[in-house]
């Protein structure tokens, strides 16, 4: 039995090293200090909760969903957008699709627009998932370097020529994961105005438009007049209401960009359990209060580790978004290095940064998913046992 090609394809997994590492250290009873992952460790609020028990009660949401989303869904997505964002024309009919979490869609996104020969534009650092779909997808991809001195946002005049005129997708995440970088609307502007000169699909990764501090409110990048008309956005209920299990998103922008990737899924899956959907609406009529509930747990253990990180030398500044703080390594080690003696000196599972990019060396990513005695465990352990940055 052989696998197929495209699978030799996809990088190997950068963690298996450290996950080796860490079963030995828990096998030898080491108590560990998981940072690692982005998966939020809290419940879900209780009033969308409350609203999947009734849905779940109501036999009519046991048969097969519409592909699309139902239209109450769809319809609540958009209100949602013109209330969050002041999108106000999105038709639900033909700009907004349900998604299973977003994952899927921004898989799907790539089988509905890339083939073989064509460019697609990911951020370096930047979700995995960018790279690998377009090596499903049989397409190449171009690396963005995200780095510190441009704010972690893409340099659209390094862009070689004929690579933009070969590019069928350009992938933005901001707020973005890992690097906690953020856009304003004006960064927004040049994209789609790069975009709309090369005619590339400008894919918005919107997973952490609510994961937001210090009163800070992420932009939509269908507030720039005119986006609609080359962007999508894909929108995740994952991390800002802490359903990660419930896999449930939408994508919403223009018209083409959404038959494209609907046309995928009607013939992949079979749309989101009803139920879920009256959840996902039961979360779009969060309150603010509400929302800064969630936000807060994230916020304090964000102050925990940046104030710690500082006292241990770190020049960080703390992110106003997203559930990371990325760090970087003290001179003289690479990202695997520290990594590394971080877990064998302190017991702390941190990824390194070249694990999401290659020019994500020099870095670490922190997950503030875990609680705020763990936080100071980890910065406590650290001092003990000697890191500092120099
Ligand atoms: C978590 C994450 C996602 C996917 O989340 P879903 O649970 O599939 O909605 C997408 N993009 C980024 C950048 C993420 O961090």
């Amino acid at each position: 039995m052989e696998f197929a090609k495209r699978l030799e394809k996809i990088p190997p997994y950068l963690f298996a090293e450290i996950d080796r590492k860490r079963d030995e250290l828990v096998s030898r009873g080491v108590d560990i200090i998981n940072l690692g992952v982005g998966d939020p460790d809290k419940p879900t609020p209780s009033h969308i909760v409350e609203a999947m028990h009734k849905g779940i009660d109501d036999p009519s949401t046991h048969n097969y969903p519409p592909y699309q989303g139902t239209k109450e869904y769809r319809q609540a997505a958009a209100s949602w957008m013109e209330r969050r964002f002041g999108v106000k024309d999105l038709n639900p009919n033909t700009e907004v699709i349900s998604s299973i979490g977003s994952k899927e869609a921004i898989h799907n996104t790539f089988l509905a627009f890339v083939e073989s020969g064509d460019y697609t534009l990911i951020s370096d650092p930047g979700y995995p998932v960018y790279r690998t779909s377009t090596i499903f997808a049989g397409g190449e991809s171009y690396n963005m370097p995200l780095l510190a001195k441009n704010n972690f946002l893409p340099d659209l005049d390094s862009i070689p020529e004929e690579i933009a005129r070969k590019a069928k997708l350009f992938w933005i995440n901001y707020p973005n994961n890992p690097t906690g970088g953020l856009a304003t609307l004006e960064d927004f502007e040049k994209m789609v105005a790069f975009c709309k000169k090369y005619d590339i699909l400008l894919c918005h990764d919107h997973a952490y438009s609510e994961m937001a501090f210090d009163s800070y409110k992420p932009p939509s990048v269908l507030q720039v007049p005119g986006a609609k008309d080359i962007a999508i956005e894909f929108h995740s209920l994952s991390k800002s209401y802490n359903m990660t299990g419930w896999r449930i998103g939408f994508v919403a922008g223009n018209a083409k960009g959404i038959k494209g990737l609907g046309q995928v899924k009607t013939n992949l899956d079979s749309g989101v359990f009803k139920a879920i959907q009256r959840a996902a609406i039961a979360a779009f009529d969060t309150t603010e209060d509400e929302l800064q509930k969630v936000m807060s747990v994230y916020q304090r253990r964000r102050d925990i580790i940046v104030a710690g990180l500082k006292s241990l030398g770190w020049p960080i500044e703390a992110p106003k978004a997203t559930l990371y703080v990325w760090v970087p390594v003290p001179t003289g080690y690479t990202s695997t290095d520290f990594v590394t003696l971080l877990l064998e000196k302190c017991g702390i599972i941190v990824p390194p940064g070249n694990g999401y990019g290659a020019a994500g060396e020099g870095f670490f990513r922190i997950a503030l998913t875990a609680p705020d005695e763990r936080m100071e465990e980890a910065i406590k352990r650290m001092k003990e046992a000697g890191i500092c940055y120099k």
